[in-house]
């Protein structure tokens, strides 16, 4: 775990500039606050940050929008939690995604616990930078969890996960986004994977949306204020298990049945508008993955030659096919077959794929080269080569 505390003599242009921005912010923020301290001993809740983008025109308007988000978030966590939200009481980092990545379901925050000091909640720069995506609830989310971890003491690390992670995305209001996005994301053959319990053992990005429900399942039993009175008795020390059959009058055992069939029944419910995993099996609604795109271009607007985000490339492609955009689908496809480093399992897809946008735009003969060199790899399905071969002609 990096050490949260970093030094502030190094020397630099940028960090001088970063420094000078944020003592500015910071004194005008909380001059009231700090008003007894000497100016010395302030501590900045934002961490420096000496990474590739310290020179980028779009990081002071970050970082303002970064501590403008501070209050509403706490703000929006304080009230559906019933918890007093000090924002300030804990440190904030800005990092660079710099995972060789190539699922895009990853978080772009998290909140580091440390054994000694105020908790970090460090932000992955790009999606930010580049302003793609709502810093409210994703800052409100893990304020969530730095709150709670702060007034529960270490019984917070006694909850599972799905308590921890079902009130968190409660507090955010991110339930319903969580909710389509696995409605929408998931394939038909996940749905084991999806009904699996809030006691299932890995939780992966599809449990969120179970862990969502379950706290609807809460409310359902215990009132409009159930989540509050759970946290009531929590903070009073009460064992999870117990606050939970206080809360909802079902003890565990019967609370986790009840949640997991309330969420299957919800899938259910949805499967006839949503066109979901219960229903139709795989949606890739174009509008998704095009947001989908989105997200994973980030790191790839950014810089623009890291092979590593190939993938993101390839996402970016497909989304513009579905999207109708042949030209932008077929430039982008382009640029990843070209190189080198486009990982094997997306190489035959992108070369059927970008068979299908020539196609659209009448250039056959690229379009058969496109198709031949697809059928001699012969990966993909059977559909797949058929219509490749259709596409080709003889
Ligand atoms: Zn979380």
């Amino acid at each position: 775990m990096a050490c949260p505390v970093e030094s502030r003599n190094r020397r630099g242009a940028a960090q001088r500039r970063w420094l000078a921005f944020l003592g500015v912010v910071f004194v005008l923020s909380f001059a009231a606050s700090c008003s007894s301290q000497k100016r010395t001993s302030v501590s900045h809740p934002l961490l420096p940050y000496h990474g590739r983008f310290s020179d980028d025109p779009r990081l002071s308007s970050l970082i303002t929008r970064l501590l403008e988000a501070l209050d509403p978030a706490a703000a929006n966590v304080s009230s559906s939690l019933g918890l007093p939200v000090n924002p300030q009481s804990f440190r904030y980092r800005l990092r660079e995604s710099s995972e060789n990545r190539r699922v895009f379901e990853q978080h772009w925050a998290r909140t580091l616990h440390l054994a000694h000091g105020p908790a970090i909640i460090e932000l992955e720069i790009e999606p930010f930078l580049l302003d793609i995506t709502d810093l409210l609830p994703v800052l409100a989310h893990e304020l969530a969890h730095a709150s709670m971890a702060g007034t529960l003491g270490s019984s917070y690390h006694d909850l599972p996960q799905w308590l921890q992670e079902g009130l968190a995305v409660h507090a955010a209001g991110q339930s319903d986004d969580k909710v389509r996005r696995v409605l929408r994301w998931s394939s038909a053959t996940d749905t084991d994977d999806l009904l699996d319990g809030i006691h299932g053992k890995e939780h992966t990005w599809k449990d969120y949306a179970e862990d969502a429900l379950a706290i609807d399942s809460i409310i359902r039993l215990g009132g409009d204020d159930a989540v509050v009175r759970l946290l009531e008795e929590l903070v009073g020390g009460i064992p999870w298990k117990d606050a939970l059959e206080k809360t909802t009058g079902m003890e565990w055992g019967s609370f986790s049945d009840y949640a997991k069939n309330a969420a299957a029944a919800y899938y259910r419910r949805q499967a006839g508008t949503e066109r979901s995993l219960l229903g139709e099996g795989r949606v890739l609604l174009a509008d998704e993955k095009y947001e989908m795109s989105i997200r994973a271009l980030a790191p790839l607007v950014l810089d623009r030659d890291t092979p590593y985000h190939l993938p993101a490339l390839f996402y970016s492609a497909q989304a513009h096919l579905e999207l109708g955009d042949f030209e932008a689908a077929e430039g982008l496809f382009d640029r990843a077959l070209a190189s080198r480093e486009l990982p094997p399992e997306y190489y035959s897809k992108a070369l059927y794929h970008s068979s299908r946008a020539l196609n659209a735009l009448g250039r056959t003969a690229k379009e058969k080269e496109r198709c031949d060199a697809f059928l001699v790899l012969a990966r993909g399905d059977r559909e797949q080569k058929n219509v490749c071969r259709t596409l080709a002609g003889p």
